[in-house]
């Protein structure tokens, strides 16, 4: 076999390994939290006057988080919940405008929530398959409303406090205490305070070996079906 030839050869095996693997969109997530160590952060009511920058370490740090979004705070942030979406965040429902769900009639609580699915796809393109109810209150009607609109609702495993400090230091203590594996921790993309602490919060769980994943793919290996709760709240009876 002449050099011409067999380096022609490398060259279409070459091409024949890697057309397939170019041809085809890279997935958004690849992570399999039964195989690696997960955690998801999670910022509530915005998007926030912070986002930006928070999405900034994001990128930094390659992590993804999820926002359950109010649907007023899309519409007057409109470029912060496409920049979401386009790096590879998870956009979660959280009501139009805060209300508490068990204080409301059914019909109120499904326009809070139709608004705000109509705004996410609006501005950013995607429909959010999560619903967060404001406060974390719910109840059966709830429940039965989330399903119709094929969500389950995620509450969170523990808190950062950042809304009750306001103190950066005490944000990053409380956070890297309650962080676990397979945790969902509630934020806020409005807390100054926690958007300052996010660069060394983030190097730390990830040197902790902590892969920062979204909730859908947290949440990926217990097969949550619309209307569930999780993690179910003391006293949840359904
Ligand atoms: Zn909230």
């Amino acid at each position: 076999m002449s050099r011409h030839f067999s380096s022609l050869l490398a060259i279409a095996c070459v091409a024949v390994t890697l057309t397939p693997t170019a041809a085809q969109a890279k997935p958004v997530e690849e992570v399999d939290c039964t195989q690696v160590k997960c955690i998801a952060l999670t910022f509530d009511d915005g998007p926030g006057q912070y986002a930006g920058t928070l999405l900034d370490t994001l990128k930094k740090y390659n992590a993804k988080a999820t926002f359950f979004l109010e649907g007023q705070y899309v519409k007057a942030r409109p470029a912060f919940a496409k920049r979401m979406a386009v790096e590879g965040h998870e956009l979660g429902n959280h009501s139009y405008k805060h209300p508490n769900f068990t204080t409301l009639e059914a019909p109120a609580i499904r326009s809070e929530i139709k608004k705000t699915q109509d705004i996410v796809k609006q501005v950013a393109g995607v429909e959010p398959k999560l619903l967060r109810p404001p406060y974390g209150m719910a109840d059966i009607e709830t429940s039965d409303i989330a399903a119709e609109f094929g969500m389950p609702m995620i509450l969170w495993t523990a808190g950062s406090r950042d809304w009750a400090t306001k103190n950066e230091a005490e944000i990053k203590k409380q956070t890297l205490e309650v962080a676990k594996e397979n945790g969902i921790i509630l934020m806020h993309d409005w807390v100054k305070q926690t958007v300052d602490a996010m660069p060394s919060i983030v190097r730390t769980l990830q040197s902790r070996g902590y892969h920062l994943v979204t909730v859908s793919t947290l949440v990926k290996q217990y097969n949550l079906q619309p209307g569930d709760i999780f993690p179910v709240p003391e006293g949840w009876e359904k």
